[in-house]
């Protein structure tokens, strides 16, 4: 049996990777004054249709939709509504963070709610590295501020967390996509410039001149670049609100010591996003070289159903930034090797053993001993493969004498300890690390 297309098994090797991003995006979020908020892996599907946007590629072609085998009867009876009852399985990590902000009342209590999460994430794409079906994301949100600073720490926080991991080489790309007030007359201008040009464009984005023609300016086809290339910019055309949020952004940016390019073809591939939109960029990679996408959100709380309060937030994927940082050649942390490992010759042995093994782990020493009754050559062997730094080993005399040998693995120098001793006598010698 294999697995099924486009996810991944996290072997151990690579669960130390996972550990070293999640706990540095925790430890980063902590500093910030994000607390972490875990939200169901699957919703109604009708939350994504509200919250993404049904013009979306998302909610269009990507949805994992599920349903109960005893549902599925009733569907193919007629029913059971899907679009009304049915759950689909998270692809981003915002949509549920707002749900649940409006549903637990979250903003009734003292503002803003600064939250970030780490979850998986479900979209069925055409799987190639870095592009997955299930994937993972670090996110982040700050609901009911308007402010752009608000805006600017988003970015500084991403910032600081791609350097903190040793990431070299990014770009931090902002725009602003205008608001419910300017982008409507944007989106006239665009599609005028765009008419003459419409069979230069790709099918999806023909398609996207009626539903959401700024997704075509940031379409990746060559030929629909080439065509936008002269369009007409909505950083040009933003009413005095935007304007003013814009270069407040510029200026708290600046403040943060951040260096930005603007690039008006930056949309973001969401419907709610509203002003701020922002990339960070590895050079890296090639294709799939977004790491970090995200921006402002000031219509989807009240879209969920909640009063009306502006949102700002990114999502991350995890496995495109551990691509990235492999490509850098970026260190993560050695796995923890095995500090004693015990040989044991006999069954009494092994159940002496056994006592010391107990008292090295309470004492916080990572400790094994042989689980497969193998030689004593065997178990050196193997103690040998753990890297382990000390070895006891535990025969008939050990047990009379009540004393060990306790031999350093890398000097191959040796000791006798009591066995009383032994967690006292590793912890000095490790210098009391553990
Ligand atoms: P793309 O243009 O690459 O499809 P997107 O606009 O769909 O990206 P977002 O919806 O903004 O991406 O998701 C945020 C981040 O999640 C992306 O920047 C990327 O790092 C990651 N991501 C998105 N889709 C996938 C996927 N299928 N597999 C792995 N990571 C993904
Ligand atoms: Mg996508």
């Amino acid at each position: 049996m294999n697995k099924p297309k486009g996810t991944m098994d996290q072997l151990p090797r690579e669960v130390i990777k996972w550990r070293h991003v999640e706990e540095k995006f925790r430890e980063i979020c902590h500093r910030y004054g994000f607390d972490e908020i875990r939200t169901p892996t699957f919703e109604f599907t009708s939350l994504f249709k509200r919250g993404v946007g049904e013009t979306t590629d998302i909610v269009q072609k990507e949805m994992f939709t599920v349903i109960s085998d005893a549902n599925l009867r009733k569907y193919h009876e007629g029913k059971f509504d899907l679009d009304k009852r049915g759950f689909t399985l998270k692809p981003e990590g915002t949509a549920p963070v707002v749900r649940s902000f409006v549903e637990n009342k979250l903003y009734a209590d003292a503002q803003p709610t600064k939250l970030f999460y780490i979850t998986p994430c479900f979209r069925n794409e055409n799987p190639q590295a870095g592009r997955l079906r299930e994937f993972h994301q670090v996110g982040i949100e700050t609901l009911s501020a308007m402010n752009p600073a608000t805006d600017a720490e988003i970015i500084a926080l991403a910032k600081n967390y791609f350097e903190e991991l040793g990431l070299r080489d990014l770009t931090i790309k902002i725009n602003s996509v205008g608001c419910k007030s300017c982008r409507p007359v944007y989106h006239e201008k665009l599609k005028t410039f765009l008419e003459p040009r419409l069979d230069q464009l790709c099918e999806t984005c023909q398609g996207r001149f009626h539903t959401n023609p700024l997704r075509i300016l940031d379409c990746k086809v060559p030929t629909c670049q080439a065509a936008v290339k002269d369009a007409p910019r909505l950083i040009d055309h933003l009413c005095e609100d935007c304007q003013t949020h814009f270069s407040g952004l510029k200026d708290a940016l600046d403040a943060f010591g951040i260096p930005f390019v603007v690039d008006s073809r930056i949309v973001r591939g969401l419907d709610y996003y509203t002003k701020t939109a922002f990339e960070i960029i590895s050079e890296n990679i090639g294709a799939q070289a977004t790491v970090c996408g995200g921006g402002r959100y000031d219509g989807l709380v009240e879209e969920v159903g909640g009063p009306e309060t502006p949102g700002v937030g990114f999502g991350l994927g995890i496995e495109r930034l551990i691509l990235t940082l492999e490509a850098e050649g970026v260190a993560f942390p050695d796995p923890e090797p095995t500090q004693v490992f015990i040989v044991v010759l006999g069954e009494a042995a092994k159940l002496t053993g056994l006592g010391i093994l107990k008292a090295l782990r309470d004492a916080g020493i990572k400790s094994d001993f042989d689980h497969l009754e193998r030689s004593l050559k065997a178990q050196m062997r193997y103690a040998d493969k753990l890297s382990a730094a000390y070895t006891l080993i535990l025969g008939e005399e050990e047990l009379k004498s009540r004393e060990v040998t306790v031999k350093h693995m890398a000097s191959s120098t040796q000791e006798s300890v009591k066995i009383d001793e032994i967690p006292d006598y590793i912890l000095a010698h490790l210098g009391g690390r553990r």
